[in-house]
């Protein structure tokens, strides 16, 4: 059975595809390069990928009106839709991008899913910024939110509302996952991770908002693979019983964190441990759009496939560094020496 994986060539589409073909599914990973950030990056893992003959590279613009047409006949039976307009903070100064990539794709999706005979399942990314303003923590899947503090935020709240009336119109199984924080090789560059260990390394001042004090759910990449899978292969059932997040159509959703708040700055004191140097550090004040604390509630999700997140931060930074150290800068390098 094929599986579509859109945005695949960013971050968490790139490890997803990955784990599929390693799992022996055919994956068509569909995504438009977009320039948010260094497009040679995203270029690098859809070169990863096309290295397994199970996988195929469709380059299109899924917002883009006909777009998804020439997929039609390709046999896909489950969607992971994970290509977005991502971040917070690029929210403020752009919000087109997100009202064209999040909203005008989502729904592209869904109208792709439902004239898609036979499709078992799509899963599709929210995220943890939904909860906006909400100041009971852990985040749970029941509670309210309606309080977004970016536009970013907002569209993934529409997305899942949408979501839900597809769900409950055309009954397509349909699940969504509200991502916390995710770090790990082949990363994300606009994210503290990747930006605080870049400067580390080119010896730049490193921005701490809010004094670093900010608490966030890091997730480690492996663990959000493992429970895309479980979740990817547990459609909700279409039997009027109560789901994860309160539908009664075949859609649920769930959070997928690391159940463990942190602060920034101890992130950025187990990356200066790693990396074996300092941090020179510049406090700025907190940023609109941010929230104060992550924290997930995964107790529905653990309920439902038994996911518990298995990587400490201090290990999945320790890999984290590992990667960009031996594999990113080492391949920098050798493209800058010709
Ligand atoms: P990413 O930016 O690395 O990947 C998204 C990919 O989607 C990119 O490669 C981009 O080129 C592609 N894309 C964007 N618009 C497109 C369009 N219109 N048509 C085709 N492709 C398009 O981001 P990521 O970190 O891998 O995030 C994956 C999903 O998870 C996103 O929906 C994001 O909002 C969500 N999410 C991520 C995190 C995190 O911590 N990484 C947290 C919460 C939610």
């Amino acid at each position: 059975m094929t599986v579509l994986v859109t945005g695949a060539a960013g971050f968490i589409g790139f490890h997803v595809a990955r784990a599929l073909l390693a799992r022996g599914e055919a994956v068509i990973g569909l995504d438009a390069f977009t320039p948010y950030y260094d497009v040679g990056l995203k270029r690098a893992r859809a070169a990863e990928l096309a290295r397994q003959a199970r996988f195929h590279l469709v380059e299109a613009d899924f917002a883009l009106p006909g777009a998804l047409a020439p997929l039609a006949a390709l046999g896909i039976a489950r969607i992971v839709h994970l290509g977005a307009q991502p971040g917070v903070r690029h929210s403020i100064e752009n919000p087109q991008a997100y009202l064209h990539s999040n909203l005008a794709g989502h729904l592209a999706l869904l109208e792709f899913a439902r004239h898609t005979p036979g499709l078992v399942h799509m899963v599709y990314a929210s995220s943890s910024s939904v909860y906006g303003a909400n100041q009971r923590l852990p985040f749970a899947v029941e509670d309210r939110t309606d309080h977004p503090v970016s536009l970013y935020a907002a569209t993934k709240r529409a997305d899942e509302l949408m979501s839900e009336t597809y769900a409950h119109l055309y009954r397509i199984p349909l699940t969504g996952l509200r991502f916390f924080t995710v770090y790990g090789p082949w990363g994300r560059p606009d994210m503290a991770v990747w930006s605080f260990t870049e400067a580390l390394y080119a010896g730049r001042p490193i921005r701490l908002f809010a004094g670093g004090n900010l608490l966030r759910d890091f997730t480690f990449i492996d663990d959000i693979v493992a429970g895309i899978l479980a979740v990817l292969d547990r459609p909700p059932a279409d039997d009027g019983a109560l789901k994860p997040g309160g539908s009664r159509s075949p859609h649920a959703l769930y959070n997928i964190g690391n159940n463990r708040p942190e602060r920034v700055r101890d992130l950025l004191a187990l990356l200066e441990a790693e990396t074996g140097l300092a941090a020179y550090v510049e406090t700025l004040p907190m940023q609109p759009g941010d929230m104060e604390a992550t924290f997930a509630d995964i107790s529905a999700l653990e309920r439902a496939t038994g996911f518990r997140p298995a990587t400490p931060l201090a290990e999945g930074i320790a890999c984290w560094v590992a990667w960009y150290r031996d594999v990113w800068r080492t391949r920098q390098s050798s493209k800058g020496t010709g």
